[in-house]
């Protein structure tokens, strides 16, 4: 068996029978020397080898992400986190079903959904996220007040479980204004 052949094999390998961490490493060392086997004598190389490379290519890019992806785990806090989570888990582990990192991916996903049903649902979450959004918008596009001349732009207040714009020279300058049905929309309910 040639050298390209055999590299493509333990890449191959690499990618079914190691973990995310060693094939970050041995998974790009592999490639970089066939790298330099193709540069070297292209003539060599058949495409299907280089669909081969570049599927392994792309896995160990995945495995790299999972890597991230694992450091986010301490940041779960709703179950909106773990839906958003093990979508993208499923995502990897579909590529390579049979590799060790798939079926840790599958261990992980168990892991988090018996863990999800104890978790608040991330409803109040989105809501404070949206608000946070729209506060933010609207703010951006205030009114001028123009209370009695008053030169002051307005900004997004609430009072009662309403929103109205306000100005920001409260409370030297009283002035006060409903929102539009078309700011009233940005809010969340
Ligand atoms: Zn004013």
């Amino acid at each position: 068996m040639g050298a390209k052949q055999y590299q493509i094999r333990q890449l191959q390998a690499a990618c079914l029978r190691l973990d995310e961490k060693e094939l970050a490493r041995a998974g790009n060392e592999i490639i970089n020397s066939l790298r330099g086997l193709y540069l070297s004598k292209k003539e060599d190389f058949e495409e299907g080898d280089i669909k081969t490379i570049l599927n392994c290519k792309n896995y160990i890019a995945a495995a790299e992400d999972l890597l991230l992806e694992l450091e986010d785990f301490s940041f779960i806090q709703d179950q909106q986190d773990v839906n958003n989570i093990t979508a993208r888990l499923l995502q990897y582990s579909n590529l390579n079903p049979e590799s060790v990192i798939s079926r840790r991916i599958r261990k992980e996903i168990r892991e988090l959904e018996s863990k999800r049903p104890s978790l608040p649902t991330g409803q109040a979450n989105a809501r404070k996220q949206k608000l946070k959004a729209a506060t933010r918008t609207l703010d951006a596009h205030a009114p001028k007040c123009g209370h009695r001349g008053c030169e002051s732009s307005m900004t997004l207040r609430e009072g009662n479980g309403e929103y109205f714009w306000g100005c920001r020279s409260f409370p030297e300058c009283l002035g006060k204004r409903r929102l539009t049905s078309a700011e009233l929309a940005l809010l969340p309910d």
